[in-house]
């Protein structure tokens, strides 16, 4: 329909079409491993993994439950207001990879370029007029000093902190919840002082134990697809590859998700077991010593000269673990849900390819799939792609059209945002802009998915290759044109040439 209109436009003629992208038809299947790198899995020897959210995956009930007890922690332990009981767990508030303003209390998304996107600025459960935002920050722009120093590993001393784990997604919204309950309140407070309260309400469900117990008593509530990971490592088994384990969750609750997820036998598929290794300090420091511990959790003191099958150890550090194994460079792959905690580090020190478990990829991909969200990006890009040409057009008449694309342009820029999460949009984008998230995704992951599932589509000789995009300057018009603008461009070329 647009392009009918379009077509009667006094400013647009036949050859500008060309700029309109062609609908595409194919939709992406929600199992396909996306590579950031070339990585062939014939390369790889060795497995290794995460357990929380790579082998383990929960249910949103634990979202609700880390809320509600840390919300009760808030309130028995630090003395907030009774009222606070009144705030559930809000599924779909909050995304991952969003910054919290410690000293302002806002929660955000900024960009791959330090930009906050406007529209997505929340001051506890309400959204921060765009004048405001612009009015507090100078602009929209977040100097890097006011960032979490070394990709998000210490807020110290920072202003913003960014949720990386899919652990936090409670922890924000207990901010927002709290923040929500003292403004409606006329309630006066410290944010810094707020934030630290409930940083350590979290802490405490995680450190006390509260949740491993909780989880541990009713685990077919929590654990999700335990199936799908136990074919993953059969298959790997059965291939003759080597795997390990290397989390920092305590042994006795890995053991008993583990042997819900595979079976009583579990610890026959790993080669080493490594819990509550501390990461990422584990890949960082040297000094802390591999320990031994029973099944019973009883730690022993001797030296470690060998990591055995069978054995669980605690702690030690990469260095050690490289020394001992000699599993060293690109024949390990590593899996994490944690892009800072556990691939960052592997990435830019040690050379081992990593692979990112990004759950919330499976639910983009279907909203990306449907026809309205086709047909809405096709248009968003049709249109900038004609605003970029018309502009030139100087006259008044012109320039009253190209505004008013530039106004659709706007408003659909939001519904590409609301289509996703209404509060936040995408995890991957800021409007047209990769995420702050999304860079260093494509940073620090060789490949990507939605769950260690969707190995299972692939041979293990596979190669990923990631697809050719042109960058910037490679392609005349944008990235996503289709070959119909491409080969115009290329038959006028080669016909000067
Ligand atoms: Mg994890």
């Amino acid at each position: 329909m647009h392009v009918i209109l379009l077509l009667l436009h006094p400013l647009v003629f036949p050859s500008h079409l060309a700029l309109i992208p062609v609908i595409s038809k194919n939709s992406v299947n929600p199992d396909t491993i996306f590579a950031n790198n070339e990585m062939s899995l014939g390369d790889i020897e060795i497995y290794g993994f995460d357990y929380d959210y790579t082998l383990a995956f929960y249910s949103r009930h634990l979202h609700t439950l880390i809320f509600n007890i840390a919300r009760d922690i808030l309130i028995q332990e630090h003395r907030y207001p009774e009222g606070l009981r009144e705030y559930e767990y809000i599924p779909n508030f909050v995304v991952r990879g969003l910054h919290y303003d410690v000293q302002r209390a806002l929660l955000m998304k900024i960009d791959a370029f330090h930009y906050i996107q406007l529209g997505t600025v929340y001051r506890g459960l309400h959204p921060v007029p765009d004048k405001e935002v612009i009015a507090m920050y100078d602009g929209c722009h977040v100097p890097l000093e006011n960032m979490s120093d070394f990709y998000g590993k210490s807020s110290h001393g920072h202003t913003m902190k960014q949720y990386m784990d899919i652990f936090s997604l409670p922890e924000m919204n207990l901010l927002c919840s709290v923040n929500d309950y003292f403004m409606k309140h006329n309630i006066d407070y410290e944010p810094v002082h707020l934030y630290k309260d409930v940083k350590e309400a979290i802490g405490d469900v995680h450190v006390k134990g509260i949740m491993y117990r909780a989880v541990e008593a009713d685990i077919e509530n929590y654990i999700s697809y335990g199936e799908q990971t136990h074919a993953v490592l059969k298959k790997l088994y059965e291939d003759g590859k080597k795997m390990f384990l290397i989390t920092n969750s305590p042994f006795d609750f890995v053991d008993r998700g583990m042997n819900y997820i595979v079976g009583k036998d579990w610890r026959d598929l790993f080669d080493i077991v490594i819990v509550q290794a501390d990461k990422p300090g584990f890949f960082n420091d040297r000094r802390k010593p591999f320990r031994r511990v029973t099944d019973k959790g009883v730690l022993h003191w001797d030296r470690i000269h060998k990591l055995e099958k069978g054995k669980i150890y605690k702690q030690g550090n990469l260095y050690e673990f490289l020394r001992l194994t000699g599993w060293r460079g690109s024949k390990v792959l590593y899996f994490g849900d944690h892009i800072y905690s556990d691939l960052a580090d592997l990435t830019l020190k040690h050379g081992w390819r990593t692979g990112a478990i990004i759950p919330e990829l499976r639910k983009e991909i279907k909203i990306m799939n449907t026809e309205e969200c086709v047909h809405l990006m096709t248009w968003l890009q049709g249109l900038t792609g004609l605003i970029e040409h018309m502009q030139v057009h100087r006259d008044p008449a012109s320039q009253a059209v190209v505004q008013e694309w530039i106004k659709e342009r706007e408003a659909m820029r939001s519904q590409t945002k609301d289509i996703f999460n209404g509060q936040f949009g995408s995890l991957f984008r800021t409007y047209h802009n990769p995420t702050y998230f999304s860079r260093r995704l494509s940073r620090f992951a060789d490949i990507y998915m939605a769950s260690l599932s969707c190995l299972l589509n692939y041979d293990f000789h596979h190669t990923f290759f990631p697809r050719r995009t042109p960058l910037q300057h490679e392609s005349p018009f944008w990235p996503e044109q289709t070959s119909r603008g491409r080969d115009g461009f290329h038959c006028d070329t080669l016909s000067k040439t």
